[in-house]
């Protein structure tokens, strides 16, 4: 794919020794694209992304992959803090829950579908690394939120989406899913599960474990594996 160098100098180098092993997709929250991509390569701003992914479709690259952006701030998954070390961030243009959030433009969903394509073929990203911002910040973000296509993503080979969800077990327990899924723990479970919702169940993003939400809980842990406590 044609990409745009629009180099921001809001980057550093990684940590030595870390895979660069998650992709955390957002949205600009910004009332228009040339916003975002100005303040995204601001000095002052101290924020950044790998790259931004216009409504058009157009996609500009903001920092090197092997260089350190600065897009997930104070962020937890999977045991892991500090997610700007390892991972590939993704700016996507929509003026967000702030400024008139918006379906996300098909021909920009492809440009992000294609982009993410590329990276997981580059890095040792696994499915259930490729994150919202708002899973890995539920107390401060909810982008890209419940109107992106995660599920359209999923059946173009990003990430993955259970299609048939069966009853939950009755035993099974909305905050046991939500850690083994990969989600921090130490915060109101309300909030935890309207992450959970953006991402996984958007018809209803309400906070509350009903069935359903408690069955598509037990079917995307079930294809996730345990978290490694040594993992790097
Ligand atoms: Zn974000």
């Amino acid at each position: 794919m044609r990409i745009f160098d629009a180099p921001s100098p809001n980057q550093d180098a990684r940590p030595p020794g870390l895979p660069i092993d998650m992709l955390v997709l957002h949205y600009t929250g910004m009332q228009s694209g040339a916003a975002a991509l100005a303040r995204l390569r601001e000095a002052e701003a101290r924020v950044s992304s790998h790259y931004l992914v216009e409504e058009d479709g157009t996609v500009f690259r903001l920092v090197p992959e092997e260089r350190r952006a600065w897009h997930a701030g104070i962020s937890h998954w999977r045991g892991c803090i500090g997610l700007n070390d390892r991972s590939i961030g993704i700016e996507i243009v929509n003026p967000g829950h702030e400024w008139g959030y918006r379906p996300f433009p098909a021909l920009q969903m492809a440009a992000v579908c294609d982009l993410c394509l590329e990276i997981i073929a580059r890095h040792p990203i696994a499915p259930w690394n490729i994150v919202g911002h708002s899973d890995v910040a539920p107390d401060r973000k909810q982008d890209p939120g419940e109107l992106f296509d995660w599920e359209g993503l999923a059946a173009n080979g990003v990430g993955f989406w259970p299609e048939a969800v069966p009853p939950a077990p009755a035993d099974a327990q909305a905050a046991t899913l939500l850690a083994a899924i990969g989600y921090r723990m130490d915060l109101p479970l309300p909030l935890l599960l309207t992450a959970f919702q953006r991402r996984w169940r958007p018809a209803r993003v309400d906070g509350l474990a009903d069935a359903e939400c408690l069955a598509r809980l037990a079917a995307v842990a079930a294809r996730i594996p345990a978290i490694r406590p040594d993992r790097p």
